[in-house]
């Protein structure tokens, strides 16, 4: 079996299935992308996470046509930045991201943060509503909002996101949040799924790692994927990003999730969707 198709979908509440783990490439350098994707794909990664913001979405659409695979064997992601926020604008990011892909659809797309401040998610969304009806993102859905985000868009809008994607790790379980989802169907996506890799040196994931021999990384990302969490790690580097992916040989006991479960602290690694605005 190849690593492809051990990776397991999440169905999402619209049909569409998303692959439970993918590659993230924020802070992937432009100039690097293509190669960096290519690594991916050969390692077995079929969904790849990428947003306007990071500069990168060209060698993300270089790398998928250079692979040889047919564009259905793909998911791929973006996010509208906070900038592009309103409808009009909405609907001319969303066309430049597909042309900087080079592609006719996204299999999702997303509004990158609430920024409540500016209020304009909802108006946001609707664009979002039509851009799906056209077919051109196969699957619509959020990042970064918060509980009172989501009651917003669920009492003024037409249709529910199908995926909240969140600062999520064992430091910031957001057990909350993800039991809000669970009760709409809205999956979970995690991103610094490693907490940009300020976890691997933790004593207890060391213990769990050295029992089942399995590295660090590979026990989180395990732990994410029994949470029924989607995930998306990132690497640069050819080694790690085949590392990541060997995670569908092992399982962890109930003792272990619990053992994870504790390393709860609150503690966020990047900004609080409260209050971040960065044009
Ligand atoms: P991650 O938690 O995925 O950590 C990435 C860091 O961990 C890198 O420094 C990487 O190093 C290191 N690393 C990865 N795998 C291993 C391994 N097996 N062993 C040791 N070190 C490892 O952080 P990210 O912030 O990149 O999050 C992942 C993805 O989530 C992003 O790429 C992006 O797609 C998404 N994201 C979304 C956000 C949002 O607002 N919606 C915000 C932030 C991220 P190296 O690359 O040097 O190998």
């Amino acid at each position: 079996m190849t690593h492809a198709t051990a990776v397991p979908t999440v169905a999402l509440h619209d049909g569409i299935e998303i692959p439970q783990l993918g590659f993230g490439v924020f802070l992937v350098p432009p100039e690097d992308t293509r190669e960096v994707v290519e690594e991916a794909l050969r390692a077995g990664y079929r969904h790849i996470d990428t947003a306007a913001a990071y500069g990168n979405e060209r060698g993300v659409g270089e790398a998928i046509a250079a692979s040889g695979l047919a564009r259905e064997e793909v998911f791929i992601t973006t996010k509208l930045w906070n900038a592009s926020q309103g409808f009009d604008s909405t609907r001319v990011a969303f066309e430049k991201s597909l042309g900087r892909l080079k592609m006719e659809y996204v299999d999702l797309y997303l509004i990158h943060w609430p920024v409540p401040s500016r209020d304009l998610y909802l108006e946001t969304w609707g664009a979002f509503e039509q851009i799906y009806e056209e077919g051109a993102a196969r699957t619509i859905g959020v990042s970064n909002f918060r509980i009172e985000d989501l009651e917003r868009l669920e009492s003024e809008a037409h249709r529910r996101p199908t995926v909240n994607q969140i600062e999520l790790h064992p430091r910031l379980q957001q057990r909350e949040l993800r039991d809000w989802h669970a009760e709409r169907q809205i999956a979970t996506e995690s991103w610094s799924p490693l907490a940009k890799g300020e976890l691997l040196s933790d004593a207890t994931i060391g213990e769990v790692a050295a029992r089942y021999g399995k590295t660090p990384a590979q026990v989180i990302l395990r732990w994410h994927l029994q949470l029924g969490n989607v995930v998306i790690p990132k690497s640069v580097t050819p080694e790690r990003i085949r590392d990541n992916i060997e995670i569908f040989d092992f399982e962890l006991d109930n003792g272990d999730m619990q053992a994870i479960e504790r390393l709860d602290a609150g503690e966020r690694t990047g900004p609080d969707p409260a209050v971040f605005v960065e044009p």
